[in-house]
């Protein structure tokens, strides 16, 4: 009965066994810790005979959960697992489906996802009169969950009798929940509250879970924040049968609160360890320990391995951006020449603007992809808008583009306004554009009149100016960048950079047609209208974040430039701690390969620093003889690494460097001076007199730079004046 234990080790046995009490299972990445526990699932049900719907199986993503539920699904009869294997939302929705009626809500509450969340903070934003100039409305949300933090908010505003005086009406927390309660609407923050509320609160509710939840157990335990570990430990209050699995040095979402300090200090009954790696051979492991080991703040662990020594790992130089692509999709070629599937291939990146390249590259190659909890680059609003507005510039009469874009940004042109246009173009027989550029005048909207004098600014210079200075004219020009600085949309404006960044290279490789907007859309439209099956036969692309947890036999990670990954914005923020989130990121990419590992990365322009790419800290990090080296680094390139490594984490480098980027109207200037700067962050430069000094910061238009010698002292001094080491 007990047979299919076999498959697992001594330990990994021994934790499956011991059913009863809190334990817990700390284990470095591909131990075998999601297996233990879904195999102590199984033995639950099979050996035990305890009905699945006493057993509670958390996890962090929804595709960890789906993951886990297959796996469990191979092991129990038919129909024997429920969904109690879930994430920790997952795990709320449920309860409150069955209990929210106690707090006068429909068992039918709707949920708020982020962009809902955000619509609702405009509205409040501008019923209260806030500026988004002032606040933006991440700002906003992020005052709500802070509110919602403390005790008390869901009595005080969020229940049917809810006693809502005026004074609390000019609030923020009550203008934006009196809009959630119009529509019995809960925001992700409030399926965590009101279950703990509900928890706390009725104590009928309380014993009841309790008791059916005979067995808990909650795989990836190191991203557990403070409220996660509330609901856990009071569900588990009655049994206190808690199985808890996690690796420390795969916690990565410290950013968003998780706490890993909860995980090392639980009180356990009994702990188990594992250090045998069962997914990846010895090169790959021997990277991951030699890159964690940098990392002060972890206790120290090493992982073995008895697996054959396999392939070498592979770390591409490119010289470009195309040469890195083209190297990765022969090497995916010549993997499948030699046997491998494109389903056992995945190529991971630190950030979702990074897709780019690797899309065109994949589609250009033929090679089928899915992204994985992601958006093809192609299909991301903000780049479909754009493109929306190139298209209106060339074809006035494109419809399609142009309800796309005359609200986008909001210019509060409603729907009276767009019938009436609708009923001159019908009468007219022309566009929705030809109607407006007609008769924008006399429709007495002057947002519409703004909107005509954009496009017909656009189509004046579609001749003579080239397709990137296009796009910047309109998404400045229209407030669309400036609204996603106001809502400090990070994500979406380095997806535009990197279209921005995607134009200006395909100007200089098709320089000598002088390609025009029409051309530069047709060439385009491969991508945009790619068709595609997301099936079986299909490699991976996914950031870090969503490969979690996962694993595949050819691993590629891309980008490793120092400021894309690590990335530059994290290190800024939390300094040293972020560092240390980056890396073990780093470990997290490197521990999903099983196979064969290829590590690439390029030099050119860094999207994430406006600089010049250097290689990773993290590539630095690896001992040279651990992995081959393809394509050849001039020792200059680590030498801006470490550069660039020390600028950064000392901090000299943003304030001067950042705003030049968005100076107010155009920034793309100062994006395209950025380019053609001289010298770049973190380079060695030597002056005549002060001798060697490394680039901390540059003036507006890259005349000047602040560069720091090796004495300690600063100057600012013009670039005439500063030449490279190996130049005279
Ligand atoms: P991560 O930290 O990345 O979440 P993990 O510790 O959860 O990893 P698993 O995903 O459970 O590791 O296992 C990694 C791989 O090793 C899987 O392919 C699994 O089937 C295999 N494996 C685990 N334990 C054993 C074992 N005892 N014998 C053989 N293979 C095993
Ligand atoms: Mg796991």
């Amino acid at each position: 009965m007990t047979g299919f234990l076999q498959d697992l080790n001594t330990r990994q046995r021994e934790a499956v066994q011991a059913t009863e009490g809190r334990i817990r299972v700390i284990a470095g990445a591909g131990t075998g810790k999601t297996k233990a526990l879904t195999y102590r699932y199984a033995y639950l049900v099979n050996v035990l005979g305890i009905d699945p719907a006493n057993i509670l199986c958390l996890t962090f993503t929804n595709k960890a959960a789906s993951e886990m539920r297959q796996r469990i699904a191979t092991m129990v009869r038919s129909g024997d697992y429920n969904d109690f294997v879930c994430t920790l939302h997952g795990f709320c929705v449920k309860f409150l489906r069955k209990e929210i009626y106690r707090l006068g809500f429909p068992k039918s509450f709707t949920i708020l996802d982020e962009e809902d969340s955000k619509a609702l903070a405009k509205e409040c934003m501008d019923e209260l009169g806030l500026k988004r100039t002032e606040k933006t409305v991440r700002q906003f949300l992020e005052g709500i969950a802070t509110e919602k933090a403390l005790n008390g908010y869901i009595e005080a505003f969020m229940l049917p009798q809810s006693q809502v005086s005026d004074a609390m009406r000019a609030g923020n927390l009550a203008c934006f929940t009196a809009r959630q309660m119009k529509q019995w609407a809960l925001d992700f923050d409030d399926l965590m509250n009101f279950t703990l509320f509900i928890l706390d609160r009725f104590e009928d509710a309380r014993t009841a879970w309790q008791e059916a939840l005979n067995y808990i157990m909650v795989d990836e335990a190191q991203d557990c924040n403070l409220d996660d570990w509330n609901l856990i430990e009071r569900l588990a209050a009655r049994h206190h049968n808690l199985f808890i699995v996690g690796d420390p040095d795969q916690c990565i979402y410290e950013w968003r609160g998780a706490k890993p300090a909860r995980f090392v200090e639980f009180a356990a009954d009994k702990d188990i360890f594992l250090d045998e790696n069962y997914r990846s051979t010895p090169k790959i492991l021997d990277i991951a320990n030699c890159v964690i080991a940098n990392n002060r703040n972890r206790i120290p662990k090493d992982l073995f391995t008895r697996r054959a020594e396999g392939r070498p790992v592979i770390h591409f130089h490119g010289k470009t951006e195309s040469e890195e692509m083209d190297w990765l999709t022969g090497q995916i070629r010549t993997l499948i020449a030699g046997g491998a599937a494109l389903r056992d291939i995945a190529i991971l990146y630190r950030s979702t603007w990074q897709s780019r390249a690797l899309e065109q590259a994949l589609l250009n190659a033929g090679l089928n992809y899915a992204i994985w909890g992601g958006t093809r680059f192609f299909e991301r609003r903000e780049i479909k808008d754009t493109l929306a507005y190139l298209r209106l510039l060339v074809q006035p009469d494109d419809d399609v583009s142009f309800l796309r874009v005359i609200n986008t940004p909001s210019r509060k042109l409603g729907r009276t306004f767009l019938d009436a246009l609708k009923g001159i173009a019908l009468r007219e027989d022309c566009s929705l554009y030809r109607a407006l550029l007609a008769h924008h005048a006399e429709l007495g909207k002057a947002r519409a009149s703004v909107f005509v004098a954009l496009v017909e600014d656009g189509r004046a210079h579609v001749d003579t100016a080239t397709v990137s200075d296009l796009a910047n004219r309109i998404l400045e020009g229209s407030g669309y960048k400036k609204a996603l600085r106001e809502d400090q949309d990070e994500e979406r404006l380095e997806n535009l950079d990197e279209l921005l960044a995607s134009m200006r290279f395909y100007e200089r490789s098709h320089a000598e047609e002088e390609p025009t907007l029409v051309e530069y859309l047709q060439d385009i439209a491969l991508y945009t209208n790619a068709d595609y099956r997301e099936d079986a036969g299909s490699l991976k692309i996914m950031t870090v974040h969503q490969a979690k947890g996962l694993e595949f036999p050819y691993v590629f990670i891309t980008g490793l430039s120092e400021g894309i990954f690590p990335n530059m914005r994290t290190i800024r923020e939390w300094k040293k701690n972020g560092e240390e989130e980056e890396r073990r990121l780093m470990y997290v990419a490197i521990t999903r390969a099983e196979k064969a590992l290829f590590l690439t990365e390029s030099e050119g322009y860094n999207v994430a620093t406006k600089m010049s790419k250097y290689p990773s800290r993290f590539l630095d990090e690896i001992r040279r003889d651990m992995v081959v080296l393809e394509g050849s680094i001039p020792e200059s390139l680590w030498r801006g690494t470490r550069n660039m490594v020390h600028v950064l984490d000392e901090e000299h480098y943003m304030p001067e460097i950042q705003p030049l980027a968005e100076v107010s109207g155009d920034g793309f200037a100062a994006d395209r001076a950025a380019y053609n700067s001289p010298f770049s962050l973190g380079e060695t430069v030597v002056h005549d007199i002060f001798g060697e000094g490394v680039i901390l910061s540059a003036n507006d238009d890259f005349s000047s730079f602040q560069v720091r010698f090796s004495d300690g002292s600063t100057r600012f001094l013009r670039a005439p004046f500063l030449h490279r080491p190996d130049l005279p």
